[in-house]
């Protein structure tokens, strides 16, 4: 059998490394606050080439935090790729403000600009630059776009730990950027789990204090904010697993240019291009079949099981029935019955992956 994922061989590897973690924290009680997420705000905001880390408590409320520490005026019109996991629109509804979709990009998935283009009004304050798939946005065409118009960038990294655009880390890049710590994500934690980066400083006081009551000092409250924190027990465990991140990644790029390479030849699938300034980190791989079910149901008889990235397009559901938008003209919204997520992860050997091409293969002669 194929797992798609696999955190108990994962846990297999790290195990002397996280129980002694684990059990350090328990042994203190040191539960919320203490070193070990001082240490994993130092290490991520470093790692991902930005000034300020802020632990929150998941990869939504990170985002959420993002876009209240922006201040924008209520009812702002924000825009969210019509691909992505439904908290990159949840977020801003959440926050006060109004979800305007755009189309994606069918070759590499993340927004596109030009459809971006076509939706900005006067209303629009903010982009959600999703690194969907782990494969970096453009971000210097979203900045330009940005500029022109006035617009703050938000990244969405949950799917995109270690992501580069043109070498440098995603994150920062834009105004602010919003990561998950999902058990399934490239680094998750044991349970739930997220954090804010910047290089804004003002931004970063302001996230701090919203995911802590509003707070800097204990019970001096500056005005009213929430309850998001990142406990230490997950941080001791997200500290060890950023030590093996980048030796995963780059066994997920590995696994991804050599499905890449062995599926070229495939008439009857599109495989994900990845742009030439990009170190994509591979969160999915996904392609596109017209026969995604019966494909699907193929592998998962060979033993191999895949995913789907994801099956309704934010617009059509129906959650977003009430904005009216009309995006049936978008490639997101025609694409989403061809996708087709396959096997990705440090977990799959040399062999797994053979079995992969060869299994794909074998359906289409
Ligand atoms: C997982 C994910 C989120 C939400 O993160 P949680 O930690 O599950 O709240 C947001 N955006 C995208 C693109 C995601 O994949």
């Amino acid at each position: 059998m194929i797992k798609f994922l696999d955190l108990q061989s994962q846990y297999s590897q790290i195990k002397d490394e996280v129980d002694a973690a684990i059990k350090d924290v328990v042994e203190k009680a040191a539960f919320i606050g203490g070193d070990q997420i001082k240490q994993l705000e130092k290490d991520f905001a470093v790692y991902q080439d930005s000034s300020y880390c802020i632990g929150v408590a998941n990869g939504t409320d990170a985002l959420e935090i993002a876009i209240e520490a922006l201040n924008l005026p209520s009812n702002s019109e924000i825009i969210v790729p019509a691909n992505s996991f439904v908290a990159s629109s949840e977020a801003v509804t959440r926050s006060g403000h109004k979800v305007v979709f755009c189309d994606c990009d069918p070759n590499n998935y993340t927004i596109d600009l030009m459809s971006l283009k076509s939706v900005l009004t006067q209303k629009t304050k903010a982009i959600i630059a999703v690194h969907l798939y782990g494969h970096p946005c453009d971000m210097d065409g979203l900045k330009k776009i940005a500029q022109d118009h006035g617009l703050f960038i938000i990244e969405d990294c949950a799917q995109a730990h270690g992501a580069e655009y043109k070498n440098v880390k995603v994150g920062a890049i834009g105004n602010i950027g919003a990561f998950s710590f999902y058990p399934g994500k490239n680094m998750g934690a044991y349970g739930d789990a997220g954090a804010v980066v910047t290089n804004n400083e003002e931004l970063a006081n302001k996230a701090r204090m919203i995911a802590n009551h509003g707070r800097i000092e204990k019970y001096n409250h500056l005005f009213e904010g929430r309850n998001s924190r990142l406990d230490n027990l997950q941080a001791a465990v997200l500290n060890v697993k950023l030590r093996h991140l980048e030796r995963w990644t780059n066994r997920r790029i590995e696994i991804a240019d050599f499905y890449l390479r062995e599926l070229s030849e495939i008439q009857q699938i599109v495989l994900p291009k990845r742009e030439k300034w990009a170190r994509q980190v591979y969160h999915v791989f996904v392609i596109r079949s017209k026969e995604r079910d019966q494909l699907a149901k193929y592998l998962k008889d060979q033993g191999i099981q895949t995913g789907i990235h994801y099956p309704i397009a934010l617009p059509k559901l129906e959650a977003y029935n009430y904005l009216q938008q009309n995006c049936e003209t978008y490639s997101a919204y025609k694409n989403d019955i061809e996708l087709l997520s396959l096997p990705m992860g440090e977990h799959l050997t040399k062999n797994d992956a053979q079995k992969v091409v060869e299994t794909i293969k074998s359906y289409f002669k």
